[in-house]
């Protein structure tokens, strides 16, 4: 990413419009604006250092546990990307529509800003030569189980996109993956300022109306004024900063979208680039159900951690033929999020969407031949739904405080179990116009 060289803010100073957060909501919204000509500062707690795509950079930016990492009760992990761009830095990179149907309830019509979106994002389906060998056997397998397996659309640029690498999961350090750190760039390209390493701990707001935010960098506080200040800091990271804002409900009753793999082993699958893959090429929805199933096959030591995680060490060194396939629900709302913590248990119901999930995983990998089939546990990746569109924030994504706004996961309605990244962006570029109006 090429952003500008940071300058530091005065202190006292003011600008049109503060972005907390550059994950996907806050960065299409910062971009929008800048391309407006508005005076747009995004202030990031994470680092915009190079994706390598490296284990380590990852482990970094998504497992420091309280930062990236949380763990709680029955639910084993629950992740988050913190840095430049958020959780798209690190994420597989599905693409999925929103739920028309859920936003019209709130008075909220998306379907322009997917028109505006789709012409600015690279939305693809893989071509067959960039799907790896494991992901073409579960293909087989779902459709010989009477699935309607199809390929999924990606957020990737096809032309450097590379056969056999498994790196996307870590960040792809090649720009084949798109992520959010592209609409950065747009909007600095256009005048806007990025600072890193900025944690933004509370709202300044009086009267009703929106001052600007108090942040830290380094260990010192400041402040920084607008009057409109757009919370996109994540479905964990807004709800806090609204906490300790005043906003006592934030947090409550959230959804995390719960995924377990199911994996089984196939000997006959000889090929040097299995296992090294782009994860989620293929999959079904079930709405209905609440159930997503695809393929997820994921570099070798997190395949490995899956397998120790359930004390299958018998199968650490079968990642090259190990077929494996993802269960994703969608999960009842409930639990808190604290000022450092989580909490959040699965519902009988959720248990039970589960379960069917992986009878269907099991019916598809015995149809693509695999054996020795074990799950691992459950962990989540789409916290959201912690100042909900109806309840904390209005249909223009306002709090009750002037000027205030949330663009992320935290202002999904309802539970949903579907890739959020798109449904952000679109909320994003809405929120961004009707700033500008
Ligand atoms: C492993 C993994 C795989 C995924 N796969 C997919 C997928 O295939 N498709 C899909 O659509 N979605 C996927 N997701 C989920 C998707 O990436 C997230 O839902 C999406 O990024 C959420 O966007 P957001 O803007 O709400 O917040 P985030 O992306 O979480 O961004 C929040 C930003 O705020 C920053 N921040 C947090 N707190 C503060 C603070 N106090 N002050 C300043 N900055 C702060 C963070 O550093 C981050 O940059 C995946 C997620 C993970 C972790």
């Amino acid at each position: 990413m090429s952003l500008k060289k940071q300058q530091s803010l005065n202190a006292n100073q003011t600008v049109d419009v503060i972005v907390v957060g550059t994950g996907p909501g806050g960065a299409t919204v910062a971009k929008t604006l800048a391309e407006a000509g508005q005076s747009v500062v995004m202030l990031e707690w994470g680092s915009a250092a190079p994706l390598r795509g490296e284990l380590i950079q990852m482990a970094g930016i998504a497992a420091v546990p309280s930062k990236g990492a949380f763990v709680h009760g029955d639910l084993s992990l629950v992740l988050r990307g913190i840095t430049a761009g958020g959780s798209s830095a690190i994420n597989f990179a599905t693409m999925m529509a929103p739920p028309l149907a859920m936003f019209d309830k709130y008075g909220i019509d998306l379907r322009s800003d997917i028109t505006a979106l789709r012409a600015q994002l690279p939305i693809n389906t893989l071509p067959d030569y960039l799907i790896g060998p494991l992901a073409t056997r579960i293909v087989a397998g779902a459709r010989s189980a009477g699935l309607d397996w199809q390929k999924l659309e990606k957020f990737i640029h096809i032309d450097k996109c590379r056969v056999a690498c498994h790196r996307c999961t870590y960040g792809c350090p090649f720009d084949a993956k798109w992520t959010a750190r592209e609409f950065i760039d747009a909007a600095v390209s256009h005048g806007g300022s990025m600072f890193t390493g900025a944690k933004v701990e509370r709202v300044l707001h009086q009267d009703g109306r929106a001052q600007g935010v108090e942040y830290k960098q380094d260990g010192v506080s400041h402040k920084l004024y607008a009057d409109k200040v757009v919370l996109a800091a994540g479905g964990i990271g807004s709800p806090r900063i609204l906490q300790k804002s005043g906003f006592d409900r934030a947090g409550r009753d959230y959804f995390v979208d719960p995924v377990i793999t199911v994996m089984g082993a196939v000997d006959d699958l000889k090929s040097d680039s299995a296992g090294k893959e782009v994860p989620m090429a293929a999959g079904v929805h079930f709405p209905e159900q609440g159930i997503t199933l695809a393929d997820l096959t994921l570099p070798q030591p997190m395949y490995q951690a899956f397998a120790a995680q359930v004390g299958r060490f018998d199968r650490l060194l079968a990642h090259q033929k190990t077929l494996s396939v993802m269960v994703k629900i969608k999960d009842d709302l409930g639990g808190n999020i604290g000022p450092n913590w989580i909490n959040k248990s699965l519902s009988s119901d959720d248990r039970a969407r589960l379960d069917t999930g992986t009878a269907m995983a099991r019916d598809i990998l015995e149809a693509a031949g695999a054996s020795r089939i074990f799950k691992s546990h459950h962990f989540a990746a789409h916290p959201g739904g912690g100042a909900k569109i109806g309840d904390l924030v209005d249909e223009n994504l306002q709090t009750a405080v002037q000027g205030l706004y949330v663009c992320d996961g935290s202002a999904i309605p309802e539970p949903w179990g579907i890739a959020p990244s798109f449904t952000l962006m679109c909320l994003g570029h809405r929120l961004g116009e009707h700033l500008v109006e």
